[in-house]
């Protein structure tokens, strides 16, 4: 059974856009068609927050890719939960595998990541996901629960959580997981959250899927049961496709 939640669909830009290309995917998105039951979430890089904020329409609301563990300070480089609610930034994506494996994120500095975040006024998309290695070797559930623990032992308040879980053999690679892998690990991270955290968040949590979504296998996809949506990364550059996969339930 899905959650109780409304279907959501994420974009995330990554490390891609000029001012240019971001400027003409905002206007092709402010003219895209998609249900009001759908909440779709744009994340650019940090550079192109302000402009994509004050120039995309009211229907979509913006996220940042990550954020400091702790608060604004003598932190080089970073970028601090006030500051982005301080520029209407609502969301942040935390715990991208990209960022778990280039940057060396655990699991509980993830977690420490969310839960400031969220003191903070932030909504999390906090993201899970085995590598194909892990799959193979009988070690993805394992892998799963320790990533969803990390969250879950600095987390108190789930309301503002969104779980993404995205294979990283799916992601980038054009390999989608079939519907019913998806569905599979999607049912045993919401029975996860039901036994560990509580049937209330177990039931209103959403699940979403991320790797290699695109216009084609999205409703397919979104006829599962346990998929509340999607986190899209190169479809979610082109507007069409993207606004075809908020349609995709
Ligand atoms: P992809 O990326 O859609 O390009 O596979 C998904 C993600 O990393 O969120």
């Amino acid at each position: 059974m899905g959650s109780s939640g409304k279907f959501f669909v994420g974009g995330n830009w990554k490390a891609n856009g000029t001012k240019e290309s971001v400027s003409k995917l905002v206007s092709g998105l402010n003219s895209a068609q998609f249900p009001s039951e759908v909440d779709v979430i744009v994340a650019p890089t940090f550079i192109h927050l302000p402009y994509v904020v004050e120039n995309i329409d009211s229907r979509y609301q913006v996220s940042a890719q990550n954020c400091w563990v702790g608060r604004a300070g003598a932190y080089t480089g970073e970028i601090a939960p006030e500051q982005l609610t301080d520029m209407s930034v609502p969301w942040v994506i935390l715990g991208h595998s990209e960022r778990r494996s280039l940057l060396e994120e655990g699991n509980d500095f993830v977690g420490a990541k969310a839960a400031n975040a969220l003191t903070h006024g932030l909504k999390v998309i906090a993201c899970i996901g085995e590598t194909l290695e892990q799959r193979e070797t009988g070690h993805m559930y394992d892998v799963l629960e320790g990533q969803l623990k990390g969250v879950a032992d600095n987390v108190v308040n789930w309301t503002d959580v969104v779980v993404a879980y995205e294979p990283v053999w799916a992601i980038g690679t054009g390999k989608v997981a079939t519907p019913d892998q998806a569905q599979e690990v999607h049912a045993f991270i919401r029975k996860w959250l039901a036994e560990k955290v509580s049937q209330e968040v177990s039931a209103a949590t959403r699940i979403i899927y991320g790797g290699s979504v695109n216009d084609q296998n999205a409703a397919e996809l979104a006829s599962k049961g346990d998929v509340d949506g999607f986190l899209v990364g190169g479809a979610s550059l082109k507007a069409d496709a993207f606004a075809t996969i908020c349609n995709a339930r």
